[in-house]
């Protein structure tokens, strides 16, 4: 018998388990797919071109879980990732790379004064950071309990709170519940500045750059850190499938079990306790303690079933909101494209390029699907690895990943199968307006639909982090009140994937929080 059975390989599963392992428990961990990594996986899906199909930068990666398990002396390697070029169509660009005196230049060349509040807003953010991060690494207390530990929790962050000031802390209740182009218009006058930053408050969410709350999804993006460097996102060498398996070799020298092409049909459940689990191919493996980082609704409603749960908690998990919006098009090049704005092979194209000209460009974006349309014109943040790592295509060729929103899992006309190639279409024609070789030197295009982030992936509407990073889906609300302490109504079953708090993101968080609980319950 095993002392944890964690259903699902991804990173978080993966993370849980080495952690488990290393304490002594004996762990089995069980993969529907053929390979571990989840969303974070490298796949050679054509001959020598190896796609991050899913994921494919990563910052957000806890410090400590990259230390505790070794993850350098199990392969993995962060490669720096620098700057962030948006062309315009006007055939302006702009382009900040870590270079301080550089991007500041560049900024003033649209507007001195932005120049000026770009360091100011850097600073705050990092403060605000600083408050946010060490929440990232607790379970969340229950606001509703009496429990000593619970208050306790809640009296150090409240403390916390109070020491920030009342400027900053004004600062962070406005980043808690503002827009992301709200936040930015206090800051800066530059259109296409704005948009750029805006962008990353709406990755993950059914929300557009002027929707209430995306200023805090912002800041989630602006806590990565790299060896303790804010806001530096990198490449992992050989993908980001490099990450889950640094993490599945660490769990395996630890003593786990992993196997891959197994499914998990249900959870066995006898006298509302986990009992192990049940494979689609009708093998039960038995277990004390049962750890599922399958997302939320495919957890309760899919593997466990609906009869074993409470009304309300039930009622709570069906309220949880996925609504997927994102896409990818994975490109398999023989060139490198050429922006019109910056022409030639720079090394502006070394690092994020994004397609976000100015603010109505990306509301627009977020219109159209609102009404169930995928974007005319998207918001796409396009990254080339091959440059910084050539391990992932043949000599002289490249790997680009354009990630792309939106694309609403709920379609108003038509199904995605019916119109991927359209869709794919669509976002080369974009790219094509900013560099317009593009369409000439593409050899092969993958494309993933949110319904192949369901089918594929298994995550729910296709939601790329188990759920969004809303305000009322975080913290204590993740992924339902009362039940964000990885615990479950099903004794000795938990939650351990990015469905639970701290979300979604290449982070760990999630995994090892986890396994912290589970280890206290198993000590106890
Ligand atoms: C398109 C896309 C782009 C993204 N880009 C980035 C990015 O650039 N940077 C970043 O930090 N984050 C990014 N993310 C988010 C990030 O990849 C995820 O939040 C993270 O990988 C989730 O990890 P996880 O282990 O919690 O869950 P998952 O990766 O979802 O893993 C869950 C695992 O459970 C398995 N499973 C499900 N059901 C069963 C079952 N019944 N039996 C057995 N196994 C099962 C699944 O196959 C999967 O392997 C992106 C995600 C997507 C989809």
């Amino acid at each position: 018998m095993h002392d944890v059975i964690v259903i699902g390989g991804g990173h978080n599963g993966l993370t849980s388990a080495a952690y488990l392992a290393r304490a002594g428990l004996k762990v089995l961990v069980l993969e529907r797919r053929h390979v571990v990594g989840g969303a974070a996986v490298t796949e050679e899906v054509f001959p020598g071109f190896k796609f991050s199909v899913c994921s494919y930068v990563v910052s957000l990666l806890r410090p400590e879980i990259i230390r505790e398990l070794d993850l350098a002396g199990h392969g993995l390697e962060i490669l720096p990732l620098d700057g962030t070029f948006t062309p315009m169509p006007d055939g302006d660009s702009l382009w900040r790379t870590s270079d301080h005196h550089q991007t500041r230049r560049e900024i003033a060349r649209h507007s001195p004064l932005d120049a000026e509040a770009y360091d100011e807003y850097g600073k705050v953010m990092v403060e605000m950071g600083r408050f946010v991060k060490p929440t990232l690494a607790m379970t969340p207390p229950d606001p509703t309990s009496l429990a000593p530990r619970g208050l306790l929790d809640l009296f150090v962050l409240g403390r916390r709170f109070r020491a920030l000031g009342s400027h900053d802390q004004a600062s962070l209740v406005q980043l808690m519940t503002m827009s992301a182009a709200d936040l930015l218009d206090q800051w800066f006058e530059t259109d296409v500045l704005k948009a750029t930053m805006a962008a990353s408050g709406i990755i993950g969410t059914f929300l557009g750059v002027r929707s209430p709350g995306t200023a805090y999804v912002l800041l989630h993006h602006y806590m990565g850190e790299i060896d303790g460097a804010f806001r530096s996102w990198g490449l992992a060498r050989g993908g980001t499938g490099a990450i889950s398996n640094a993490i599945a070799s660490a769990a395996q020298a630890a003593g786990a079990e992993i196997r891959v092409g197994a499914p998990v049909s249900h959870v066995r459940i006898e006298h509302g306790a986990a009992t192990g689990v049940v494979l689609e191919n009708g093998d039960e493996l038995p277990a004390r303690t049962v750890a599922s980082s399958a997302d939320p609704r495919a957890t309760f409603f899919g593997l466990v079933g609906e009869r074993h749960l409470p009304d309300e908690f039930a009622d709570d998990i069906r309220r949880y909101r996925f609504r997927g919006s994102s896409g990818k098009v994975n490109l398999a090049l023989d060139a490198l494209p050429d922006f019109r704005s910056k022409p030639g092979a720079g090394p502006h194209l070394r690092g994020a390029i994004s397609i976000s000209p100015s603010v109505a460009y990306m509301e627009r974006a977020y219109d159209e699907a609102k009404y169930g349309r995928y974007s005319r014109r998207p918001y796409v943040d396009i990254v080339i690895p091959s440059l910084t790592d050539p391990s992932v295509a043949p000599p002289g060729k490249h790997v680009m990943s354009c990630f792309v929103q939106y694309a609403p899992y709920h379609l108003a006309e038509g199904s995605w199968d019916d119109c991927r190639e359209a869709f794919a279409d669509t976002v080369v024609d974009t790219i094509a307006e900013h560099a317009p070789n593009i369409r000439d030197v593409i050899r092969h295009r993958q494309v993933v639909t949110p319904l192949d982030l369901e089918r594929e992936f298994g995550l729910s509407e296709g939601n790329i982090f188990q759920g969004e990073l809303t305000l009322e889906q975080l913290f204590f609300l993740r992924p339902a009140p009362g039940w964000a302490r990885y615990r479950t109504p099903i004794r000795r079953l938990y939650l351990c994937g990015s469905g639970a708090h701290p979300g979604g993101g290449i982070m760990g968080a999630p995994g090892r929080n986890a396994a912290g609980e589970m280890l206290k319950e198993f000590r106890r």
